[in-house]
């Protein structure tokens, strides 16, 4: 299947787009991955994207659209789920030109549904190891004793001044791009919020009625 996850920081779609390669197959391409990567072995893309990720603002378009094109190549365009791209008006109309380019359509859009006091609360308790990149959260999946607490780190971007920066962001530059994926009768609503499990059945459930 190919797929979209969309919705705001926070909202989980790194986790559900995790369980969905994990346990689907379907191989999870996450653009803010790739670029935090790319900063972690300060490579030039690394080195561009850094001052915008800090600062919770997006990374200019022409950055990321080789480095996606590149991901879903590599996949053989088929079974991923894109988690954070696209994530403006100019990137989605190259991801629709792409796709088109291939033959190879999106089967839906999963714009996971939650509201912004969860996602504040969310973000501010996110913790991540600094080595695996393992997602953890203070509150409801607290990182396990064996792991080193000196490892376990909060995001840059996830402090509290930039959360909101990034909120803003995401509803002035990103969230038109629902209308978009709906008038082309591909989006699909979930709701968010809730634990990790339930929400995957949501999607799960979600992906089992495309299928009839
Ligand atoms: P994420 O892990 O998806 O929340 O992405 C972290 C940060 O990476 C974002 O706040 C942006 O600065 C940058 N980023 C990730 N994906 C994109 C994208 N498609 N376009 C522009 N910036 C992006």
């Amino acid at each position: 299947m190919r797929l979209i996850i969309f919705g705001p920081p926070g909202a989980g779609k790194g986790t559900q787009a995790g369980l969905l390669e994990t346990r689907h197959g379907i191989t999870q391409i996450s653009t803010g991955d790739i670029l935090r990567d790319a900063m972690a072995q300060e490579t030039d893309l690394g080195k561009k994207a850094k001052s915008y990720i800090d600062a919770g603002e997006l990374v200019p378009d022409a950055l990321v659209r080789d480095l996606s094109e590149q991901a879903i190549a590599d996949e053989g365009h088929d079974d991923f789920v894109l988690d954070g791209y696209p994530r403006t008006d100019q990137q989605a109309e190259w991801l629709t030109a792409f796709l088109e380019s291939n033959d190879t359509p999106l089967d839906a859009v999963l714009s996971m549904e939650v509201p912004d006091d969860v996602l504040v609360r969310r973000l501010s308790r996110r913790r991540v190891h600094e080595e695996t990149g393992e997602t953890y959260h203070l509150d409801h999946d607290p990182p396990p004793d064996d792991v080193d607490a000196d490892l376990i780190v909060q995001r840059s971007d996830d402090e509290p001044e930039t959360i909101q920066n990034r909120l803003d962001v995401y509803r002035e530059e990103t969230e038109p791009l629902a209308a978009y994926y709906e008038e082309r009768g591909l989006l699909v609503s979930v709701d968010g919020t809730g634990e990790i499990e339930e929400v995957f059945g949501r999607v799960e459930a979600a992906l089992g009625a495309l299928d009839r």
